[in-house]
């Protein structure tokens, strides 16, 4: 038990412990071990986070662009000195694959960072010009304290797709993680100090949604809430907020198509939806976990995916060769062990995995799942319809292009799909007609920075990413200049 780390709170740069003395444990889920113990935080944390970040707002803001760049690519640059014990920590956290924490989630991190410092210095704002009368600038002000909420699944990923716009547009951040990956975040809030970010501009409660991420929302001093996670507390989080008018970007959960044509190339289909699929356990929000394929290519296409799917190795996310982790927790396992069952009730075709695993030596107790296909359910099935946010993934036949849009638009969800196909006005046609914030044609997650990214329907409100960010995270403020 000695070697179970307890952390604190970050607030006005020092490392504090909760007001209530009260702590969390917090699992390893490859182990089913202890890992740490986080602060139970609650109103009176959230009250001393906020109150030193607008004690630090006054500052922070009134620093140039560049300045605040540099101290957020310093940040970058800690990240990227510290890949291998970030990557570590988060490995253990998540439970995923050691070598996509390092390769994809701690990439991504840097990447957000040195994006968002450079993309504020070239960020321009709009004059309006009235002739004779005289001309409107447009001034974009930062807001104040924000607060940043997010999840469990990519944990220094999303925290820092938000930190970055945050900090460079000139505002203070309280940052809750969550309860079940607090370690990067925790890190992240010490390197913040060390490159330069004053005590009090980055501030890091940890706790639970409703002890602490509800007491931040609610707080009268934050100004904005960014969110990432599910519906149905993004959608808690707007009722909260709303009353005090208060600015929310809600990116929220879905339940992805991948619509795959008659003549799409069979191997790239085969590689695309392996990835689509699987990459983190199935837990990510993008992850295609509905694939919708034509009857001529079905009966092909599937052999290859069993075999495909089949080979995934599930185990230690510390072994180069695992390509399948740990799911978040044993209720999480549990939960999509029972959607699994609910398909075997109803008659649902098992053609891949189906059953929770417990890896030989030091992952016995571990929460693992093997990838997992299911075909032949019926069409009103919950599986096609409830986000199960784990290695399952459900296969529909189509005959015709109208039926694979109905299908493919038929769920309460529209973040990102995907299409499979060689012919180009098919392609964009399907991309045109898909009721979804993102559409990937012929891959996956590909993400450049500059261009939007969100859910249309219930995966959520506003855009995040380039613009987007920089603009939530500023309000205009517009100037009249007369020269009559
Ligand atoms: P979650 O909604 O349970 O929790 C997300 C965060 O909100 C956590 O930090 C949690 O502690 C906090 N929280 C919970 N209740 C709260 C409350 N009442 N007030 C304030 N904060 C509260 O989600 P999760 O299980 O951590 O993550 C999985 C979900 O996230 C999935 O639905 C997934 O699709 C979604 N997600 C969406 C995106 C996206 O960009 N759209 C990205 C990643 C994950």
């Amino acid at each position: 038990m000695d070697d179970i780390k307890t952390l604190g709170n970050w607030i006005g740069g020092r490392e504090v412990a909760p007001a209530s003395g009260a702590f969390l444990d917090n699992v390893e889920p490859a182990t089913g071990q202890i890992l740490a113990r986080i602060p139970d935080s609650g109103p009176d944390d959230v009250d001393q986070a906020v109150a030193a970040a607008t004690n630090a707002f006054p500052a922070w803001s009134a620093l140039s662009v560049a300045e605040r760049a540099e101290r957020v690519e310093a940040l970058a640059a800690l990240i990227e000195r510290d890949t291998e014990r970030l990557a570590e920590l988060e490995s253990r956290d998540t439970g995923k694959p050691l070598r996509l924490a390092r390769d994809i989630d701690m990439g991504r991190a840097r990447a957000n960072l040195r994006f968002f410092a450079q993309a504020m210095q070239q960020w321009t704002s709009a004059s309006h010009d009235m002739g004779p009368i005289g001309f409107n600038y447009t001034r974009r002000e930062p807001l104040g304290p924000v607060a940043l909420i997010t999840p469990w699944n990519l944990p220094l990923y999303l925290l820092t797709w938000k930190l970055a716009p945050a900090l460079v547009t000139g505002n203070t951040v309280v940052a809750k993680p969550s309860e079940m990956t607090p370690l990067t975040a925790d890190a992240l809030a010490a390197l913040s100090l060390e490159a330069g970010i004053p005590g009090g501009v980055f501030n890091l409660v940890q706790g639970s949604g409703a002890g602490c991420g509800q007491a931040l929302v609610d707080h009268p001093g934050i100004k904005a809430i960014s969110f990432t996670g599910g519906t149905v507390t993004g959608r808690r989080i707007a009722a909260s907020a709303a009353p005090r008018l208060v600015k929310t970007s809600l990116e929220l959960g879905g339940k992805n198509p991948a619509i795959v044509h008659a003549d799409a190339d069979l191997d790239r289909t085969v590689a695309g939806l392996l990835r689509a699929g699987f990459t983190n356990q199935g837990q990510v929000c993008l992850c295609s976990s509905r694939w919708l394929i034509h009857d001529a290519l079905y009966q092909p296409l599937v052999e290859r995916l069993i075999e495909a799917v089949r080979r995934l190795q599930v185990g230690d996310p510390n072994l180069g060769s695992t390509d399948q982790g740990a799911l978040i927790s044993a209720a999480h396992r549990d939960k999509v062990m029972a959607f699994i069952d609910q398909a075997r009730r109803e008659g649902g075709r098992i053609l891949a995995g189906g059953e929770s695993v417990r890896p030989e030596g030091r992952c016995r107790e571990g929460y693992f799942i093997r990838p997992t296909l299911i075909s032949d359910l019926p069409d009103t099935s919950r599986l096609h319809f409830d986000e199960i946010f784990g290695p399952v993934v459900t296969l529909q036949r189509f005959s015709d292009e109208e039926q694979a849009i109905e299908l493919a638009n038929s769920t309460d969800y529209g973040l990102a799909a995907t299409v499979w196909t060689r012919d180009l006005a098919l392609a964009h046609r399907t991309a045109e007609r898909l009721q979804s914030g993102i559409v990937w044609i012929n891959d996956w997650l590909v993400r450049d920075l500059r261009t939007p990214f969100g859910g249309v329907k219930q995966s959520g409100l506003g855009r995040e990413g380039g613009r987007w960010s920089l603009e939530f995270f500023t309000e205009p403020k517009n100037v009249f200049v007369s020269t009559r």
